[in-house]
């Protein structure tokens, strides 16, 4: 009996994360994604047959980590686990993804409904067993209800990072991986190549740029994911007594079941207050007063693909006293990615006037917090590179050398890698 690892997604490519650890023909499935292509069609993973499943985890709710689960429950259901707070915001996002999407995708509600009805909620430090396995998982820091996890096999044992973070947000704290024990660690290097800048300063720079706009009579648009971000932004308004902030598009509906589970946030008086003297918009005549009255906008999409963030940017770009500032990952081929590389939101559109910047509050661990997950966790053998650009992959493999003496594995999407120690 050899314990293996297939790589259905997230090899070379960051999100579409889907990973098998398989043990006498019986897998456990770490995350089911997917991505979405230049034309924002999504991708799938490739596929595995689900009767032969004794488990499928979902780390977190981001869709390229659960956008293709329901996939997997049309014929057979097999045990699903996540924690509560997971489970409640994926009805969200599922029900939005088939809104937005559905026609290029394989399932339909029923799946959903099938899928959720079949997780089991686990908390960070719960143990399970299923089959031959055994599964642990662990605080990761990336967002609320996100998690570690580790799969045992009578063979040996692997952690899973997910995406993970290291620092403190408004939100959670900083993963806890200190003295777990584990001989391969599956890692994701979506910024193993640089460290951010201190959060301190992008939250300065962030709240002095809000505050300069604002002075001058005009309107922020801040677009946002609807899960983590989008919160994130509220907390750290809410804190520096920014007045007045919108919010706008699935944020709203993820920061109620949030606000209902909020043994997953940190500190969940913040966002509570955000909640109270934050104005959620709810129809159009508010929307439109919101811009025109000037204040700030926190509203989803966070890449600007859809939901109202795109009505408020075609509503205040071409007035130099407006700013738009991204404070998310723009994947490739998005509206947002757009506006970046050339200051305009579709092709052939016209340039955006209102002041433009980036900020860099990510939910991954930069170059340093890799190097920290790698050194923490106990008795590692295999490095195994996942969810990164292969030129990021590459350099941070020169850090995992340099640190823990072993040269990591860099699969590609549809490799199968063979645990067996030599
Ligand atoms: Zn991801
Ligand atoms: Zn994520």
């Amino acid at each position: 009996m050899v314990t293996k690892l297939k790589i259905l997604g997230s090899g070379k490519e960051v999100g579409r994360a889907a990973i098998v650890v398989e043990y006498n023909g019986r897998g456990v499935m770490l995350d089911y994604g997917v991505n979405f292509d230049e034309n924002d069609n999504p991708v799938m993973p490739l596929s595995y047959p689900p009767n032969r499943l004794d488990a499928l985890v979902l780390s977190h709710v981001h869709l390229d980590h659960i956008g293709a689960a329901p996939l997997l429950y049309s014929s057979v259901a097999p045990r699903a686990f996540s924690t509560r707070l997971t489970r409640y915001l994926s009805r969200l996002m599922l029900e939005d993804f088939l809104k937005l999407s559905g026609y290029y995708l394989d399932f339909e509600i029923n799946e959903v409904n099938t899928l959720l009805s079949h997780i089991e909620d686990i908390s960070h430090g719960s143990k399970v067993r299923v089959g031959e396995f055994e599964i642990e998982f662990f605080h990761n820091g990336h967002i609320p209800g996100s998690v570690a996890t580790k799969v045992s096999t009578p063979e040996g044992s692997i952690l899973y990072t997910s995406d993970i973070n290291t620092i403190d947000t408004k939100l959670v704290t900083g993963a806890r991986l200190d003295g777990v024990e584990a001989e391969t660690l599956i890692i994701e290097s979506t910024y193993g190549n640089a460290d951010h800048p201190s959060r301190e300063n992008v939250e300065k720079r962030f709240i002095d740029s809000v505050k300069e706009t604002l002075s001058m009579g005009g309107t922020v648009l801040v677009p946002v994911f609807s899960v983590g971000r989008g919160q994130e932004v509220m907390a750290i308004l809410e804190e520096n007594e920014i007045s007045p902030v919108y919010v706008d598009g699935m944020v709203r509906s993820a920061t109620e079941i949030m606000l209902e589970n909020s043994e997953f946030l940190r500190d969940p008086s913040i966002l509570r207050r955000a909640r109270e003297n934050q104005i959620f918009l709810s129809n159009w005549q508010d929307r439109r007063s919101a811009w025109k009255k000037g204040g700030v906008i926190v509203s989803s999409s966070g890449m600007l693909k859809g939901g109202p963030s795109r009505y408020f940017l075609r509503k205040i770009h071409d007035n130099p006293r407006n700013a738009v500032f991204l404070v998310s990952y723009q994947g490739r081929g998005t509206p947002g990615r757009m506006l970046i590389e050339k200051g305009m939101f579709e092709e052939g559109g016209p340039q955006i006037k209102a002041r433009l910047e980036w900020m860099d509050f990510s939910s991954h661990a930069g170059r340093s917090g890799l190097v920290e997950v790698l050194k923490s966790v106990r008795g590692v053998e295999r490095v195994v590179l996942v969810h990164g650009e292969e030129s990021v992959q590459k350099e941070f493999a020169e850090m995992v050398k340099e640190n823990l003496g072993i040269e990591p594995l860099i699969p590609t999407t549809g490799e199968v890698i063979d645990l067996k120690v030599p």
